[in-house]
């Protein structure tokens, strides 16, 4: 299948280029050309089936004529290695925890898709080095770094922004090892992601070595996120949902995750309706109310994986309804609450009912209890595990969060890291030197 750019000024691609390349050449973004239907009969097994049958036979629909089904089943099998299980917090509330992969965050199960996948099509290649160039403010680099640990013909450099993440983030990336190089950058978030920028604009550079970004724009990190809407939907139905009731909140910043959702739909998944849940960073909301869409700088918020100010797959959205205001606010609803309003939700809820939201849990769970009608079924995605913002929810419940052995087992590893000025010219020799 191909894959075509939201801007239309630029070839269609093959898979392989599309996830190789990131983003296409005219600076839009890659969607598949068709979005194939799950047969019916799909729908109905749905409630019984384990998340790596349901992966494997979504990925089939969406890469099938790309990969040969034996390959692909191991591919989609192997990201999937982790529960996503789905818990009920009150009658009619569910949180969908997507926070038991390596990395205890969302992101886990695209950055290792991408990574299978780059493998795959590494195989044939004998001595291929694909460049992975990653830019983090903290937990995309985690989820990058861990997901392509050992993949072959596969190098990643997370470039991070000294001192400015936290340690748990840092022990994330800078313990592994291996394929994985540590580059710790004296300037801030934006120094970093200028230097990627710039690499990937060094025509003398790309003529040196092959190098790519695993951003959420590429089509490998986003579309598997799709996998876990069928098996929220399912494990739903399994305990008693209405399945043509059910209602999906999805806490948004950069809109993949929330887009590999709406695309599920397409796919023929009932879901009634969606919520994107914006903090202060409220663009999408506003463009909901009014039809305009103004981009603006980011504020930080203690639910800081959203703090963003123009979200790039704001693109796709508008693509798959034909850019129409009124077909994006008939399926997805909007809302964006304060700091004050996280906190007060996350401890609410805690007492309340027991249930130990992080805040960008939190910020969904919050919508779900003001949006829901009567008769439906509210499933809100739980995108990373308390632990991982431990200061800041202690501080806002006052209990202690115990930190998983996963996350501790990372801290006790030993910091390697390459300290580099926020200057090309050092950056680029450093990725010289690697050749
Ligand atoms: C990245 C992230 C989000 C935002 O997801 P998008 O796909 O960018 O909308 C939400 N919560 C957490 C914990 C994240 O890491």
């Amino acid at each position: 299948m191909k894959y075509r750019s939201t801007a239309g000024k630029s070839p269609d691609v093959s898979l392989e280029e599309a996830v190789v390349k990131g983003l296409a050449p005219d600076r839009g973004l890659y969607m598949p050309e068709r979005i194939g239907r799950m047969p019916d009969g799909f729908f109905d097994r749905l409630p019984g089936m384990a998340l790596p049958e349901i992966a494997a036979e979504v990925a089939a629909t969406l890469f099938g004529e790309d990969i040969d089904a034996e390959s692909l089943d191991t591919i989609a099998k192997d990201t999937l290695n982790f529960p996503i299980p789905l818990v009920k917090v009150k009658e009619g509330r569910y949180s969908l925890e997507l926070f038991h992969g390596p990395t205890l965050a969302f992101k886990d199960v695209g950055a290792r898709f991408m990574a299978r996948l780059l493998g795959y099509f590494n195989r044939g290649n004998n001595g291929r080095m694909v460049n992975v160039l990653v830019a983090t403010s903290g937990d995309t680099g985690s989820a990058v770094a861990n997901g392509f640990l050992g993949v072959d013909g596969v190098r990643v450099f997370v470039l991070y922004p000294k001192g400015k993440v936290s340690p748990i983030q840092e022990s994330q990336f800078t313990t592994l090892g291996r394929n994985i190089t540590a580059l710790e950058i004296d300037g801030t978030f934006d120094d970093c992601q200028a230097l990627v920028k710039q690499a990937f604009l060094d025509k003398e550079l790309n003529g040196m070595m092959m190098l790519t970004s695993a951003n959420s724009i590429n089509v490998a990190r986003f579309l598997p996120q799709m996998f876990y809407y069928f098996h929220a939907w399912g494990q739903a139905v399994a305990a008693g949902a209405d399945p043509e009731n059910i209602v999906v909140c999805v806490p948004s910043g950069n809109f993949g995750n929330i887009t590999a959702g709406l695309i599920a739909k397409r796919m023929g998944l009932p879901i009634k309706r969606f919520i994107a849940a914006n903090n202060a960073n409220d663009i999408f909301y506003e463009y909901l109310k009014t039809g305009e869409y103004n981009p603006r700088h980011s504020v930080q918020t203690i639910a800081n994986a959203m703090d963003v100010g123009d979200p790039s797959n704001f693109a796709r959205v508008l693509d798959l309804y034909g850019h129409s205001h009124d077909a994006i606010a008939a399926e997805i609803s909007g809302c964006t609450y304060t700091d004050g309003e996280i906190a007060a939700t996350l401890s609410a809820t805690l007492r309340e009912t027991g249930y130990q939201l992080d805040p960008h849990g939190a910020v969904a769970y919050r919508a779900l209890e003001e949006q829901l009608r009567p008769g439906e079924t509210g499933i809100f995605l739980e995108t990373a595990h308390p632990a991982k913002f431990k200061e800041t929810v202690e501080g806002i419940t006052g209990e202690e969060i115990a930190i998983p052995e996963r996350l501790a087992a990372f801290m006790a590893g030993e910091k390697r890291s390459v300290p580099l000025p926020a200057d090309y010219e050092a950056f680029r020799q450093c990725l010289k030197e690697s050749l």
